[in-house]
């Protein structure tokens, strides 16, 4: 039979999974689907199981000189109330579920959830965000690249825990966030798109893509945005299709029952020539 536990504390938590043998419940709005049973039964969970989520201690948002740090427990509705969160991240945040699934669900679930549909981490590639993750053993910070190994995969030891988010502050010209759904709310993503830039005299300082739910992680290729930091958006008209085939080559989405392979590599491909080139034209 498996254990129901509430820790008191943050540290009874750590506690508790050092026996390296607990599912963590957060806001439970994917586990509790993942285990579900049926009408009228309770979940069956695998392993015993660590409800977290009345751990105030991790419920925070700390404005710091360069970051934000964002306790993990921390729900959305939250982050969306505070005034100093980007838009980008906000656009993204308010596009999952609905206001009471918002009010429990949390950024550090949507992470250890590790789902290639998942919007809530698509500003975090964005803004280059790292996760501390913490065990009675003590804590270390990956990037979130590290820490999303693959679908449903992460770097998440069994006795650590996510304790924070921390987000860079950085002052782009622009940063956009694009869900493509079936439906305006409520919907899985079938592609989704991040892009920022920062443009001085017409000289790109900085740009930054990332797209979901096309490959087995979300796509921020670092390498092609290096080609074109320090050109000016004139260059970059010029080398426009050739960017763009790149990424083609990156994108490797799959087919499932809310979208085709080929439709969403070609959204992917349009929802960055869209930014790509209101970017120039505004140039
Ligand atoms: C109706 C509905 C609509 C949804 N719409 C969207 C959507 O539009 N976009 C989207 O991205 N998602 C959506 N989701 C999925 C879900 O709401 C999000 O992924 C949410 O961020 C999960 O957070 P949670 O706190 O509920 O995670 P939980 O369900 O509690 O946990 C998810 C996973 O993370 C682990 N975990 C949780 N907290 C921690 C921690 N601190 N440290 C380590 N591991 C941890 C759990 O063990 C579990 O494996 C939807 C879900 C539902 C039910």
């Amino acid at each position: 039979m498996v254990r129901h536990v509430i820790p008191s504390s943050y540290r009874e938590a750590l506690v508790h999974l050092r026996d390296g043998s607990f599912h963590i419940v957060a806001g439970g709005t994917d586990i509790m689907l993942k285990y579900r049973n049926a009408a009228d039964l309770p979940p069956r969970f695998e392993r015993d199981v660590l409800y977290v989520l009345n751990l105030d201690e991790l419920k925070y948002i700390h404005v710091e000189e360069g970051v934000w740090r964002i306790g993990a427990l921390t729900a959305y509705e939250t982050l969306l109330d505070h005034p100093e969160i980007p838009d980008v991240f906000k656009s993204a945040w308010i596009d999952i579920g609905g206001p009471g699934l918002r009010h429990v669900a949390t950024l550090a679930g949507n992470i250890a959830n590790a789902s290639p549909a998942a919007d809530g981490i698509m500003p975090l590639y964005l803004y280059d965000a790292q996760v501390v993750l913490e065990s009675c053993a003590g804590s270390r910070t990956l990037p979130i690249d590290a820490v999303i190994t693959g679908p449903k995969q992460t770097a998440i030891g069994p006795q650590e825990m996510i304790r924070e988010i921390i987000v860079p502050k950085h002052d782009f010209d622009v940063a956009t966030w694009v869900k493509v759904g079936t439906r305006k709310a409520d919907a899985i993503s079938k592609v989704s798109f991040c892009g920022a830039i920062k443009v001085e005299s017409g000289v790109i300082k900085d740009l930054r893509l990332t797209l979901g739910s096309v490959a087995p992680t979300v796509i921020r290729a670092r390498d092609l945005e290096a080609t074109v930091k320090g050109i000016t958006l004139t260059a970059l008209e010029a080398r426009l299709d050739a960017l763009l085939d790149a990424y083609a080559a990156r994108i490797r989405p799959i087919d499932d029952q809310r979208s085709t392979k080929h439709y969403r590599q070609q959204v992917a491909r349009n929802l960055i020539e869209d930014f790509l080139k209101q970017q120039i034209r505004k140039g």
